[in-house]
């Protein structure tokens, strides 16, 4: 498959001026769409181009992975921004409370990495299969996928993402990206929505997940390969919606 640039529910503008318009067109513009560009023609007649982005980042190595974790981090990390914040959803601050002792226990610990990383990369806050919470920081295009976890929220710490507007301040680039982010969207991946399928009345539950198909308790919808069909009609992925909130 070709790999698509993600379109963005805000304009280059709007998250000034925490990230300038210029940091902006650099970042999404220049950086993110070398990487994508990188990747289509590094998968060109190889068998990753059959891939998903998350199979390919979970099976390559090398440049392959580079470009395809730098694609997926880069999608994730501005399709977590939004101009207009809201308050964090009392389910994931619970949630944050109960892992790091606070909310702000919690960003504490995760700024102290972000600001502490030695070099290029990524802090994330991720779910291991047991669901427990870690905050990793990772170098260069590092994805807890390749660790078996489930990326919650993500923070770029390469000085191409603050070094137009922050120069070499970046905990002040740390300190401005928590009032970009759409704590909705890091809630909707802490806790995996049910999915039901259209045509009959099976739902696909993440708590179980579906392993007589080899799904294991725990996977998030969006996280089921493309080839699985519901396990009472076979209807693929496509047929399915999500469920409001128990
Ligand atoms: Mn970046």
């Amino acid at each position: 498959m070709k790999h698509t640039m993600p379109e963005l529910p805000y304009a280059p503008e709007a998250l000034a001026p925490a990230m300038s318009k210029e940091t902006f067109d650099y970042h999404y513009g220049k950086h993110l769409q070398t990487y994508v560009d990188n990747l289509n023609r590094l998968i060109a007649g190889t068998p990753y181009e059959a891939m998903t982005l998350d199979q390919i980042v979970r099976k390559s190595e090398g440049a392959i992975y580079n470009n395809a974790a730098q694609t997926w981090n880069h999608t994730f990390f501005f399709l977590m921004l939004t101009p207009e914040q809201r308050p964090m959803p009392q389910r994931l601050a619970e949630r944050l409370a109960a892992e790091f002792g606070s909310v702000e226990a919690f960003k504490e610990e995760f700024a102290k990495a972000a600001a502490g990383l030695f070099g290029s990369g990524w802090v994330w806050l991720a779910a291991d299969k047991g669901g427990k919470l870690h905050i990793l920081a990772e170098s260069n295009a590092g994805n807890p996928m390749t660790r078996g976890m489930r990326p919650l929220m993500t923070l770029d710490v390469w000085e191409h993402a603050y070094y137009i507007d922050y120069r070499n301040r970046r905990a002040d680039f740390i300190g401005a990206w928590w009032g970009l982010i759409d704590w909705d969207k890091v809630a909707e991946r802490c806790f995996p929505a049910r999915y039901g399928c259209t045509s009959c009345d099976y739902v696909y539950d993440p708590a179980t997940g579906d392993p007589e198909s080899g799904i294991k308790a725990g996977t998030a919808f969006e996280e089921i390969p493309d080839d699985w069909v519901c396990p009472v009609c076979g209807l693929y992925k496509d047929a399915f919606a999500p469920l409001p909130e128990q």
